[in-house]
């Protein structure tokens, strides 16, 4: 996910690194190479174009500072602005004053907007609302089961006119209900909302079907969808692999069914992804959620400032402890993430904890990938094998409780002995120990506040 626009950035940094001062000709070139990597990661050209004139005009201008030296200004413009185009806040679903909230789900065939009905139900349901997913896509054959499947798997209720005859215009029978309806998505969604009303659910989720590419009849069915059944949230998901295609598709579908946020989907995929990250900018409509897998659990609100850490990698240790609180005893979590905030030094012990819970989460490279400086290792992380996590475990576990809380003072007899208990080489004692020392000097600087976790991709 935006591997290869991290790298070119986090490249053009470097090469201001030793720079005392910037001069003219150093902004241009910088502001050359981040337009350049713009453009390739498919970011859309008004897009870029304003970020590079903003970014050469700040870089330019007086912000001097004592506390950055001028790589790291430019780093902090240049994130700043990476935040504004993701859309500056975070936003998710408006809750409507009186129950149901209706969320309707908008996008081309195959976008994700079924597999994300079941991700969002999850979602709210795990923070005690009682969702309803309603069936509305009755153009593609197999897509009310597929609701079902992904509704059972999330453990949501689906609302679906039942198996066979939906194509047609015959009368039909609805679940649950026993009662008739038409093969008409509009008359599914109306009483898809009636049932949720009916039994209480708080919100209702409706799926809508898309089509390979936007045409009239798909944009007004979406657009009679919404009038009938007036939802709180028309979420446009977008498939961040489309390219280009992105801002042509988001903005018609903005036309035709004015949608209030966006959802990027298949965020896992290694394809450029700069397309969709100008959806936000393009329309102006917030982008909230994102996908990053197909199954249920691949879900993540979306923070456009822990994005742009990301994409610039300054590493995203907030969603990496959300994601270890998801998985585990909420509690417990907690008690860590504040835990590791709250003392005096993050230390060995913390470390090995949040390995122990990162290893337990599954999907390991895509969490390692949020770790920070992680761009500088992306081959190896590539190259990953995952038993590496035991080799990490096993390194920590050869330490005595002091050198766990003295890192520093592990010198070489000490690596040379650690090596040995846990059958591995020096140089991996050695890496960890760097690796961690990142972590512990990112931790500090999250504790000092001012919500930017410093840079250490730059290692300053
Ligand atoms: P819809 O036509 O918009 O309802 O799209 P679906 O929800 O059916 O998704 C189309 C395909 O993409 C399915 O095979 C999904 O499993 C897959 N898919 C959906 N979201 C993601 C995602 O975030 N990552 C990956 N890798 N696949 C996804």
């Amino acid at each position: 996910m935006f591997n290869s626009l991290s790298d070119r950035l986090t490249q053009t940094f470097g090469n201001l690194k030793r720079k005392g001062k910037l001069t003219e000709s150093d902004v241009n070139a910088t502001v050359r190479d981040i337009r350049l990597a713009l453009l390739d990661a498919d970011v859309a050209l008004p897009v870029v174009k304003q970020f590079t004139k903003v970014v050469r005009e700040r870089a330019t201008g007086a912000e001097v500072s004592e506390a950055l030296n001028p790589a790291q200004q430019v780093v902090k413009i240049v994130n700043e602005e990476l935040v504004d185009i993701l859309g500056g806040e975070t936003r998710t679903i408006r809750f409507a004053k009186r129950p149901p909230t209706v969320i309707m789900l908008a996008g081309l065939q195959g976008a994700g907007k079924t597999t994300l009905a079941g991700k969002l139900g999850k979602w709210l349901k795990d923070q005690g609302h009682t969702p309803l997913l309603v069936a509305c896509d009755l153009q593609r054959p197999n897509a009310v089961n597929q609701l079902q499947v992904v509704g059972e798997r999330a453990g949501v209720p689906v609302y679906a006119p039942e198996k066979g005859n939906v194509f047609g215009h015959d009368a039909v029978t609805e679940t649950g209900e026993g009662t008739r309806s038409f093969g008409d998505p509009v008359e599914v969604a109306r009483r898809g909302v009636a049932q949720g009303q009916a039994r209480q659910h708080d919100v209702v989720i409706i799926d809508t079907a898309g089509r390979l590419a936007v045409d009239e009849e798909l944009m007004q069915q979406a657009a009679d969808i919404r009038a009938a059944v007036n939802p709180e949230e028309v979420l446009f998901v977008i498939d961040a692999m489309i390219g280009q295609a992105a801002i042509d598709t988001a903005m018609a579908f903005d036309q035709g069914v004015n949608f209030t946020g966006v959802v990027l989907s298949k965020l896992d995929g290694d394809a450029r992804g700069g397309a969709a990250l100008s959806v936000a900018s393009v329309t102006g409509k917030p982008i909230m959620f994102a996908s990053t897998g197909e199954a249920v659990k691949d879900f993540e609100v979306f923070h456009p400032d822990r994005m742009a850490s990301r994409i610039l990698d300054m590493g995203d240790v907030l969603t990496l402890i959300e994601q270890a609180e998801r998985a585990f005893d909420r509690a417990q979590a907690a008690d860590m993430s504040k835990r590791f905030l709250s003392e005096e030094e993050f230390t060995l012990n913390d470390f090995l904890e949040m390995f122990a819970t990162v290893k337990k989460m599954g999907n390991i490279k895509q969490l390692m990938g949020m770790m920070p400086g992680m761009s500088q290792h992306r081959a190896a992380l590539d190259a990953l094998d995952e038993r590496e996590f035991d080799r990490v475990e096993a390194i920590v576990r050869s330490m005595t409780p002091f050198e766990r809380t003295h890192p520093k003072q592990i010198n070489g007899s000490r690596r040379a002995r650690i090596a040995k208990g846990s059958g591995v080489q020096v140089s991996e004692v050695n890496q960890l120990l760097e690796r961690f020392g990142q972590a512990q000097k990112m931790m500090k600087q999250m504790k000092k506040g001012g919500g930017m976790p410093g840079m250490p991709g730059m290692a300053m």
